[in-house]
Protein backbone atom coordinates (compact mmCIF):
# COMPACT_ATOMS: atom_id res chain seq x y z
CA UNK A 1 0.00 0.00 0.00
CA UNK A 2 1.29 3.17 -0.85
CA UNK A 3 0.33 6.47 0.97
CA UNK A 4 -1.71 7.84 -1.77
CA UNK A 5 -3.82 5.00 -1.88
CA UNK A 6 -4.34 5.37 1.86
CA UNK A 7 -5.66 8.72 1.25
CA UNK A 8 -7.54 7.62 -1.59
CA UNK A 9 -9.26 4.79 0.16
CA UNK A 10 -10.81 7.87 2.60
CA UNK A 11 -11.60 10.16 -0.74
CA UNK A 12 -13.54 7.39 -1.50
CA UNK A 13 -15.96 7.66 0.66
CA UNK A 14 -17.21 11.05 -0.60
CA UNK A 15 -18.95 9.41 -3.75
CA UNK A 16 -20.66 7.15 -1.73
CA UNK A 17 -22.15 10.32 -0.42
CA UNK A 18 -20.63 11.02 2.82
CA UNK A 19 -18.82 14.28 3.37
CA UNK A 20 -15.43 14.92 4.30
CA UNK A 21 -13.93 17.67 6.63
CA UNK A 22 -10.55 18.67 8.24
CA UNK A 23 -10.23 17.76 11.85
CA UNK A 24 -7.23 19.98 11.78
CA UNK A 25 -3.98 20.14 9.80
CA UNK A 26 -0.25 18.11 10.74
CA UNK A 27 3.13 19.64 10.63
CA UNK A 28 4.21 19.54 6.85
CA UNK A 29 0.36 20.93 5.81
CA UNK A 30 -1.69 17.68 5.62
CA UNK A 31 -5.53 17.25 6.33
CA UNK A 32 -6.76 15.22 9.15
CA UNK A 33 -9.45 13.71 7.26
CA UNK A 34 -12.56 13.35 9.14
CA UNK A 35 -16.54 12.38 8.49
CA UNK A 36 -19.80 12.15 10.13
CA UNK A 37 -21.92 9.73 10.30
CA UNK A 38 -25.88 10.17 11.37
CA UNK A 39 -27.33 13.15 13.01
CA UNK A 40 -25.48 16.08 14.90
CA UNK A 41 -28.34 16.36 17.23
CA UNK A 42 -28.07 14.17 20.41
CA UNK A 43 -24.94 12.50 21.57
CA UNK A 44 -21.79 12.50 19.96
CA UNK A 45 -18.94 9.39 19.47
CA UNK A 46 -15.30 10.77 18.16
CA UNK A 47 -13.38 8.05 17.18
CA UNK A 48 -9.66 8.50 15.75
CA UNK A 49 -6.80 6.57 13.96
CA UNK A 50 -3.46 6.94 12.64
CA UNK A 51 -1.67 9.11 15.58
CA UNK A 52 1.38 6.37 15.16
CA UNK A 53 2.71 6.11 12.21
CA UNK A 54 3.38 2.49 11.69
CA UNK A 55 -0.30 1.87 12.71
CA UNK A 56 -2.29 3.29 9.43
CA UNK A 57 -3.84 -0.10 9.14
CA UNK A 58 -6.23 1.12 11.55
CA UNK A 59 -7.27 4.39 8.65
CA UNK A 60 -8.68 1.77 6.49
CA UNK A 61 -10.74 0.09 9.24
CA UNK A 62 -12.74 3.57 10.03
CA UNK A 63 -13.19 3.81 6.66
CA UNK A 64 -14.65 0.93 6.64
CA UNK A 65 -16.84 1.54 9.47
CA UNK A 66 -18.15 4.60 8.78
CA UNK A 67 -18.82 3.03 5.26
CA UNK A 68 -21.17 0.34 6.51
CA UNK A 69 -23.13 2.80 9.28
CA UNK A 70 -23.88 5.16 6.22
CA UNK A 71 -24.32 2.96 3.71
CA UNK A 72 -26.62 0.93 5.87
CA UNK A 73 -28.31 4.13 7.58
CA UNK A 74 -27.48 2.37 10.94
CA UNK A 75 -26.93 5.99 13.53
CA UNK A 76 -29.97 6.57 15.18
CA UNK A 77 -30.57 9.43 17.88
CA UNK A 78 -26.90 10.51 17.72
CA UNK A 79 -24.13 10.81 15.83
CA UNK A 80 -20.50 9.37 15.14
CA UNK A 81 -17.31 11.63 13.93
CA UNK A 82 -14.31 9.89 12.23
CA UNK A 83 -11.06 11.65 12.62
CA UNK A 84 -9.25 9.11 9.82
CA UNK A 85 -5.84 9.66 10.20
CA UNK A 86 -3.94 11.85 12.83
CA UNK A 87 -0.49 11.53 11.92
CA UNK A 88 -0.56 11.58 8.02
CA UNK A 89 2.96 12.79 7.65
CA UNK A 90 4.13 10.11 9.38
CA UNK A 91 2.13 7.41 8.05
CA UNK A 92 3.62 8.77 4.46
CA UNK A 93 7.16 8.13 5.84
CA UNK A 94 6.21 4.28 6.89
CA UNK A 95 4.76 3.54 3.63
CA UNK A 96 6.78 5.72 1.06
CA UNK A 97 9.74 5.55 2.78
CA UNK A 98 12.12 8.35 4.09
CA UNK A 99 12.74 9.14 0.28
CA UNK A 100 9.13 10.53 0.81
CA UNK A 101 10.73 13.98 2.39
CA UNK A 102 11.78 16.32 0.19
CA UNK A 103 13.97 18.70 2.51
CA UNK A 104 17.34 17.14 2.96
CA UNK A 105 17.58 18.45 6.41
CA UNK A 106 14.80 16.86 7.94
CA UNK A 107 15.80 13.64 6.33
CA UNK A 108 19.04 13.79 7.87
CA UNK A 109 17.78 14.53 10.89
CA UNK A 110 15.12 11.42 10.71
CA UNK A 111 18.03 9.52 9.79
CA UNK A 112 19.92 10.08 11.90
CA UNK A 113 17.36 9.42 14.72
CA UNK A 114 16.37 6.21 13.29
CA UNK A 115 20.54 5.12 13.81
CA UNK A 116 21.89 5.68 10.56
CA UNK A 117 19.11 3.17 9.09
CA UNK A 118 16.90 4.07 6.28
CA UNK A 119 14.81 1.54 6.93
CA UNK A 120 11.51 3.33 8.46
CA UNK A 121 8.32 0.28 8.79
CA UNK A 122 8.35 0.57 12.41
CA UNK A 123 8.76 4.43 13.22
CA UNK A 124 5.84 5.60 15.33
CA UNK A 125 6.35 9.53 15.72
CA UNK A 126 5.22 12.65 13.72
CA UNK A 127 7.82 14.11 11.23
CA UNK A 128 9.62 16.53 14.38
CA UNK A 129 10.23 12.64 15.90
CA UNK A 130 7.39 13.51 18.43
CA UNK A 131 5.50 10.36 19.80
CA UNK A 132 2.12 12.14 19.42
CA UNK A 133 0.49 10.04 21.80
CA UNK A 134 2.72 11.22 24.68
CA UNK A 135 2.50 15.10 23.41
CA UNK A 136 -1.17 15.56 25.42
CA UNK A 137 -0.98 17.71 28.53
CA UNK A 138 -2.22 14.78 30.79
CA UNK A 139 0.77 13.83 33.47
CA UNK A 140 2.56 14.82 30.77
CA UNK A 141 6.56 13.47 30.60
CA UNK A 142 5.52 11.77 33.67
CA UNK A 143 5.23 7.97 31.80
CA UNK A 144 7.03 5.03 32.01
CA UNK A 145 8.46 4.88 28.62
CA UNK A 146 8.89 8.50 28.12
CA UNK A 147 12.08 9.74 26.80
CA UNK A 148 13.31 13.55 26.62
CA UNK A 149 14.99 13.68 23.25
CA UNK A 150 14.03 13.31 19.50
CA UNK A 151 13.15 9.64 18.77
CA UNK A 152 11.25 7.62 16.31
CA UNK A 153 9.42 6.83 19.04
CA UNK A 154 8.34 7.30 22.68
CA UNK A 155 9.87 11.39 22.53
CA UNK A 156 7.05 13.51 24.59
CA UNK A 157 7.90 16.72 22.60
CA UNK A 158 9.85 19.85 24.48
CA UNK A 159 6.46 20.52 25.70
CA UNK A 160 2.61 19.75 25.96
CA UNK A 161 0.22 20.32 23.44
CA UNK A 162 3.66 21.30 21.33
CA UNK A 163 2.30 19.53 17.99
CA UNK A 164 0.03 20.64 15.51
CA UNK A 165 -1.34 17.33 15.61
CA UNK A 166 -2.26 17.51 19.35
CA UNK A 167 -3.28 21.24 18.61
CA UNK A 168 -6.09 20.30 15.84
CA UNK A 169 -7.33 17.39 17.50
CA UNK A 170 -7.78 19.26 21.13
CA UNK A 171 -9.22 21.59 18.85
CA UNK A 172 -11.77 19.58 16.90
CA UNK A 173 -12.68 17.87 20.30
CA UNK A 174 -13.93 21.20 21.78
CA UNK A 175 -15.68 21.96 19.45
CA UNK A 176 -17.38 18.60 18.56
CA UNK A 177 -18.10 17.82 22.61
CA UNK A 178 -18.51 13.77 21.40
CA UNK A 179 -19.64 12.36 25.35
CA UNK A 180 -16.88 9.15 24.14
CA UNK A 181 -14.13 8.89 22.33
CA UNK A 182 -12.08 5.93 21.23
CA UNK A 183 -8.97 6.02 19.65
CA UNK A 184 -7.44 3.10 17.61
CA UNK A 185 -3.59 1.40 17.71
CA UNK A 186 -2.15 -1.77 16.94
CA UNK A 187 -1.84 -4.16 18.65
CA UNK A 188 -2.46 -6.65 21.22
CA UNK A 189 -6.09 -7.44 21.53
CA UNK A 190 -7.12 -5.21 24.01
CA UNK A 191 -8.67 -2.50 25.45
CA UNK A 192 -7.47 0.29 27.91
CA UNK A 193 -9.84 2.36 30.18
CA UNK A 194 -9.17 4.92 33.09
CA UNK A 195 -6.60 7.42 34.29
CA UNK A 196 -4.86 8.00 37.51
CA UNK A 197 -6.59 10.43 39.33
CA UNK A 198 -10.33 9.93 37.97
CA UNK A 199 -13.22 9.56 40.49
CA UNK A 200 -14.75 6.90 41.40
CA UNK A 201 -17.78 7.87 40.27
CA UNK A 202 -16.55 7.85 36.64
CA UNK A 203 -14.18 4.72 36.76
CA UNK A 204 -17.30 3.62 37.30
CA UNK A 205 -19.13 4.82 34.73
CA UNK A 206 -15.65 3.90 32.12
CA UNK A 207 -15.83 0.33 33.32
CA UNK A 208 -19.51 -0.22 32.81
CA UNK A 209 -19.14 1.55 28.82
CA UNK A 210 -15.85 -0.20 28.47
CA UNK A 211 -17.72 -3.92 29.77
CA UNK A 212 -19.87 -2.88 26.72
CA UNK A 213 -16.95 -2.70 24.24
CA UNK A 214 -15.23 -5.63 25.96
CA UNK A 215 -18.00 -7.63 24.92
CA UNK A 216 -18.42 -6.17 21.72
CA UNK A 217 -15.27 -7.00 20.46
CA UNK A 218 -13.65 -10.12 22.58
CA UNK A 219 -10.61 -7.69 24.09
CA UNK A 220 -10.32 -7.75 27.67
CA UNK A 221 -10.65 -4.66 29.59
CA UNK A 222 -7.50 -3.48 30.65
CA UNK A 223 -6.32 -0.08 33.37
CA UNK A 224 -4.42 2.16 31.93
CA UNK A 225 -0.60 2.11 33.85
CA UNK A 226 2.19 4.30 33.89
CA UNK A 227 0.90 5.68 30.44
CA UNK A 228 0.73 9.37 30.54
CA UNK A 229 0.27 12.10 27.47
CA UNK A 230 -2.53 10.28 25.33
CA UNK A 231 -5.14 11.30 23.65
CA UNK A 232 -7.64 9.20 26.04
CA UNK A 233 -5.59 10.56 28.77
CA UNK A 234 -6.48 13.73 27.82
CA UNK A 235 -9.81 12.91 27.34
CA UNK A 236 -10.43 11.69 30.52
CA UNK A 237 -8.35 13.70 32.75
CA UNK A 238 -9.67 17.20 31.22
CA UNK A 239 -12.61 16.74 29.81
CA UNK A 240 -14.12 14.03 32.43
CA UNK A 241 -15.43 12.27 29.44
CA UNK A 242 -14.50 8.31 29.01
CA UNK A 243 -12.58 7.34 26.59
CA UNK A 244 -10.68 4.47 25.51
CA UNK A 245 -7.46 3.22 23.42
CA UNK A 246 -8.00 -0.02 21.79
CA UNK A 247 -5.18 -1.86 20.56
CA UNK A 248 -6.15 -4.25 17.51
CA UNK A 249 -4.28 -7.48 16.19
CA UNK A 250 -2.68 -10.28 17.78
CA UNK A 251 0.53 -9.29 19.84
CA UNK A 252 2.63 -11.70 17.89
CA UNK A 253 1.99 -10.14 14.72
CA UNK A 254 4.86 -7.96 13.61
CA UNK A 255 4.34 -4.13 12.88
CA UNK A 256 2.61 -2.63 10.74
CA UNK A 257 0.45 -4.92 10.50
CA UNK A 258 -0.26 -6.32 6.81
CA UNK A 259 -3.86 -5.48 5.52
CA UNK A 260 -4.21 -9.40 4.67
CA UNK A 261 -4.83 -9.02 8.83
CA UNK A 262 -7.78 -6.01 8.66
CA UNK A 263 -10.79 -8.50 7.55
CA UNK A 264 -10.88 -10.34 11.06
CA UNK A 265 -9.97 -7.18 12.68
CA UNK A 266 -12.80 -5.16 11.42
CA UNK A 267 -15.98 -7.91 12.28
CA UNK A 268 -14.50 -8.08 15.90
CA UNK A 269 -14.77 -4.08 15.38
CA UNK A 270 -17.49 -3.00 13.24
CA UNK A 271 -19.94 -2.69 16.31
CA UNK A 272 -17.93 -0.32 18.61
CA UNK A 273 -19.42 3.21 17.02
CA UNK A 274 -22.71 1.88 17.61
CA UNK A 275 -22.31 0.08 21.15
CA UNK A 276 -20.60 3.33 22.26
CA UNK A 277 -23.68 5.72 20.76
CA UNK A 278 -25.70 3.23 22.96
CA UNK A 279 -23.66 3.85 26.37
CA UNK A 280 -23.46 7.47 25.12
CA UNK A 281 -27.55 7.85 25.25
CA UNK A 282 -27.52 6.80 28.50
CA UNK A 283 -24.23 8.75 30.19
CA UNK A 284 -25.30 11.75 27.59
CA UNK A 285 -26.87 13.99 30.44
CA UNK A 286 -24.32 13.67 32.98
CA UNK A 287 -21.89 14.94 31.00
CA UNK A 288 -21.08 18.64 31.02
CA UNK A 289 -19.16 20.57 28.68
CA UNK A 290 -19.74 23.92 29.74
CA UNK A 291 -17.11 23.38 32.88
CA UNK A 292 -14.68 26.36 33.16
CA UNK A 293 -11.79 24.21 32.20
CA UNK A 294 -13.01 23.18 28.99
CA UNK A 295 -14.13 27.07 28.44
CA UNK A 296 -10.82 27.95 29.37
CA UNK A 297 -9.16 25.38 27.24
CA UNK A 298 -11.42 26.60 23.90
CA UNK A 299 -10.62 30.43 24.87
CA UNK A 300 -6.58 29.36 24.56
CA UNK A 301 -6.89 27.35 21.59
CA UNK A 302 -9.13 30.56 20.41
CA UNK A 303 -6.84 33.18 21.31
CA UNK A 304 -3.41 31.04 20.54
CA UNK A 305 -2.17 31.06 23.95
CA UNK A 306 -2.40 27.45 24.48
CA UNK A 307 1.25 27.17 23.63
CA UNK A 308 2.15 29.99 26.49
CA UNK A 309 0.33 28.23 29.24
CA UNK A 310 1.89 24.96 28.51
CA UNK A 311 4.91 26.26 28.81
CA UNK A 312 4.50 27.49 31.90
CA UNK A 313 3.50 24.14 33.05
CA UNK A 314 6.83 22.66 31.50
CA UNK A 315 8.69 25.37 33.15
CA UNK A 316 7.45 24.38 36.84
CA UNK A 317 8.14 20.27 35.53
CA UNK A 318 11.53 21.74 34.51
CA UNK A 319 12.28 23.16 37.89
CA UNK A 320 10.86 20.28 39.99
CA UNK A 321 13.55 17.97 37.96
CA UNK A 322 16.44 20.35 38.07
CA UNK A 323 15.85 20.82 42.23
CA UNK A 324 15.14 16.46 42.16
CA UNK A 325 18.69 16.58 40.11
CA UNK A 326 20.37 19.06 42.88
CA UNK A 327 19.03 17.11 45.70
CA UNK A 328 20.48 13.71 44.20
CA UNK A 329 24.14 15.70 43.16
CA UNK A 330 24.12 16.67 47.33
CA UNK A 331 23.43 13.09 47.78
CA UNK A 332 26.54 11.83 45.82
ZN1 LIG B 1 -0.19 3.26 18.98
Amino acid sequence: MTYQELISNIVQLQEEGLELFNAGKSVLGKNLLATHVGSYDGPQILLQAGIHAREYITTPLLVEMARNLHNNNLVEGGGIYFVFITNPDGAEIVLDGIDSVNCQITKDYLINANGGGTDFSQYKANINLVDLNTNFDANWGQGAQNVFCPSTEDFVGFYPNSEREVQSLINFTLQTKPVITISYHTKGNVIFYGFEGQSEQDLNRDLNIGEALSETTGYPLIFTENSTGGYKDWCIDTLKIPAYTIEVGDENLPHPLGLETLPEIYQRNKNVPLVALEKAKEFYNSIDFTTPVVQNISKEVSNGTLRTSTLSRLESLLERRSARRRSNNKKQ
